[in-house]
């Protein structure tokens, strides 16, 4: 789909990212790379800061977290086991003129009239026909033929007539409708367009077929409403939608061959799977408790657009968190706490997301999972306002999926619905997808991916025998719908029925897969959220009636790129810029601290704001104790509002600290 140029705030925001030095486009003095981009001196402090945050709300301050940093390239496996080989695949369509290729979902609807050909002949084919005949006949040669066109048994008999007209013809030279394509094809010209540009268009096409001079046949013109079938560039006909795997491969070794392919992983998250019982096993964590991870992943997106939001290569913040079935849960406590009159579902902002209990199934943990990502965002300056959902329908899950909730945020190139709200695009998925992924590893590998609970041994032997019966058949059915949609093609339904009852009779022995809540968000995407929310820019007049136009970036203070300037009044006061130095030194091992002695203090204060600083502390004469009350302490201004207060050095530290955490 065309990126749309009028969106002027994107372009403003783009341009404002070069400028400052947040993101640059990748391998820029080759011309760029599409899909790739690179983050400058500004951008990569922030995306540090947004995953560290991250990292610290997700693993550092939660005693159910464990970390992980997987290798990028894994075994091939990991990707069949996953379903990535079979079907990590968008349906594309391909424009026939220009090869280009677009997500067939993704087709914006258009209305014109659409131009038919049924295929082409080659005019220079019939010139060259007409040569071989003798001068004065070459003309009505070539007119015949001409009218002959588009009719192939009209042609062959014309041909024939008048090869015996003329004489002296062998058959061989005969060209008949040799030089032809009969490939079809269509193009869609907008009101007001001249049908003669459908016409170049489809000349360049059946040039491309290898027509040199081609002669279109069997036009014809057709109004078109809202259609999705055509490129939204060249306008031609698209192709038939076709699956296009999104994986980017390489080999590993030295030898190109079938068996050395690799995957460069298109999801973090299948590493904290594959690596499930090693982190169990060395981490001391129980069941219910989660994997994190942040890192690099790549995609082979077929349209990359909306600048880093659709990028070939980003990154992502990954967690999954495991939680036993509900079967399980209520073996062991009775009942399971669901969302439904818990009080979860109305949790305001501001309120403490609840503790989780012991007795939480899957959708109270997908609910909690939702709100505490919410909060999140909320944490780093997007407020609830900036953000949207998406419940996937039954029909968007996929087949093992419970639920998947998306935290959308509100780009500027965000569609709206019906009613002109801004719908939002995702930031987020939250899925509970339920044992699936260990279940998949478990087959695959042949590894055990199931844990042994005691509790849950405990306490099924004292459960009476219907409830037991109860719990057993609905674990043995939720096994078997997983097996017998995943089944291989060797595997019979006996097979299947055999495997589910060994999996529910597990239970009994306090055994079971984990299900997995997943957030997972985008780290890219985050950072293009936070700086489309942080852009404002006013324009300000002069006495003289000279406008200018001044941005500040509104950064919430915890993903800042720097976190304070620090500006001694005047470069040329040794004092000032000692003092300046002084505070510099002070700050440096807590933050983000940025120096700056050049140009009129009003400039530089309009640097900082431009890169987002929330503070600014100035270093003045009364910092050198010129009225001695002031004496050690400095102008600190705030960048949102342009406020100053005084504030003392020896203060500075923790004031800045209890603000930027
Ligand atoms: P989309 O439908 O937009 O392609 P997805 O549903 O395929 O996204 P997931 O597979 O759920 O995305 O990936 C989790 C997160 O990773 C997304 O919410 C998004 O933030 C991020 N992400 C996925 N693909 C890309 C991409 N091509 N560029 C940047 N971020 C991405």
């Amino acid at each position: 789909m065309a990126e749309p140029k009028e969106n002027l705030q994107m372009e403003k925001i783009v341009s404002l990212c070069k400028r400052r030095g947040f993101v640059f486009q990748s391998s820029e003095i080759y011309g760029g790379l599409n899909g790739f981009w690179d983050y400058g001196p500004l951008g990569a402090e922030l995306k540090r800061n947004v995953k560290e945050l991250w990292w610290n709300a997700m693993t550092r301050q939660r005693d159910d977290v464990a970390g992980l940093e997987a290798t990028i390239i894994m075994s091939p496996k990991i990707w069949e086991a996953s379903g990535h080989v079979a079907t990590f695949a968008d349906l594309m369509r391909e424009c026939p003129l220009t090869k280009k290729r677009v997500r067939a979902d993704q087709v914006e609807p258009q209305s014109g009239t659409a131009y038919h050909f049924e295929g082409a002949t080659d005019f220079d084919e019939y010139d060259n026909f007409a040569k071989k005949f003798p001068a004065q006949n070459q003309d009505q040669v070539f007119d015949e033929l001409l009218r002959a066109t588009g009719n192939e048994l009209n042609f062959t008999e014309t041909v024939i007539k008048l090869v015996k007209q003329h004489g002296s013809l062998r058959t061989d030279e005969i060209p008949a409708m040799a030089k032809t394509s009969e490939e079809r094809f269509s193009v869609l010209l907008s009101a007001g367009k001249p049908p003669e540009s459908a016409q170049k268009t489809a000349k360049e096409f059946y040039k491309q077929r290898g027509l040199k001079n081609p002669n279109l046949l069997g036009e014809r013109a057709q109004k078109v409403e809202n259609s999705t079938d055509f490129h939204p560039e060249s306008g031609a006909l698209l192709n038939e939608a076709r699956p296009f795997n999104l994986m980017l491969q390489t080999y590993v070794g030295p030898i190109q061959s079938e068996e050395n392919i690799a995957y460069l992983r298109p999801e973090t998250a299948q590493a904290i799977f594959a690596q499930f019982k090693n982190v169990l096993e060395t981490s001391r964590q129980k069941v219910p408790f989660g994997i994190a991870q942040v890192g690099k992943a790549f995609r082979n997106e077929v349209t990359p657009r909306n600048f880093t939001f659709r990028s070939r290569e980003f990154e992502q913040m990954e967690l999954e968190f495991f939680i036993k079935p509900d079967e399980v849960i209520e073996a062991i406590h009775g009942s399971v706490f669901t969302v439904q009159g818990s009080g979860l579902e109305n949790s305001e902002p501001g309120t403490p997301n609840p503790e989780p209990q012991p007795n939480w199934g899957w959708q109270a943990w997908h609910h909690y999972w939702v709100e505490e990502r919410v909060r999140f965002y909320e944490g780093i300056g997007l407020s609830r306002e900036t953000l949207g959902f998406h419940h996937q329908t039954p029909a968007e899950l996929a087949h093992y999926a419970r639920a998947c909730t998306d935290i959308l945020f509100k780009f500027p190139f965000s569609k709206k619905d019906a009613a002109g709200n801004v719908i939002g695009d995702e930031l987020e998925g939250i899925a509970a997808r339920s044992d699936f992924d260990l279940s998949q590893h478990q087959r695959f590998s042949g590894k055990p991916m199931g844990v042994f609970d005691e509790e849950l041994r405990a306490a099924w032997a004292k459960l009476p025998k219907e409830k037991q019966d109860a719990l057993w058949k609905r674990y043995y059915d939720n096994r078997k719908n997983y097996l017998t949609k995943s089944a291989k093609p060797d595997e019979t339904p006996e097979q299947i029925s055999q495997q589910a009852t060994e999996d529910a009779n597990g239970l009994a022995k306090g055994q079971y897969i984990p299900h997995v809540i997943e957030p997972s968000a985008g780290v890219d995407r985050l950072i293009l959220a936070l700086i489309a929310n942080a852009y404002t820019e006013t324009t300000k007049t002069d006495d003289k009636g000279k406008s200018e136009t001044i941005y500040v970036m509104k950064f919430h203070p915890r993903v800042a790129p720097i976190k304070v300037g620090v500006l001694p009044l005047l470069k040329n006061k040794p004092e000032l810029v000692k003092k300046a130095i002084e505070v510099r030194d002070l700050l440096r091992p807590w933050m983000n601290v940025y120096y700056d002695d050049g140009g009129s203090i009003g400039k530089r204060y309009a640097r900082q704001d431009e890169a987002g600083t929330p503070f600014c502390v100035t270093i003045d004469f009364d910092t050198l104790g010129e009225k001695p009350e002031l004496l050690d302490s400095v102008t600190l201004r705030y960048r949102d509002d342009g406020r100053q207060e005084r504030l003392k050095i020896s203060e500075l530290r923790d004031w800045l600290l209890a603000r930027i955490r």
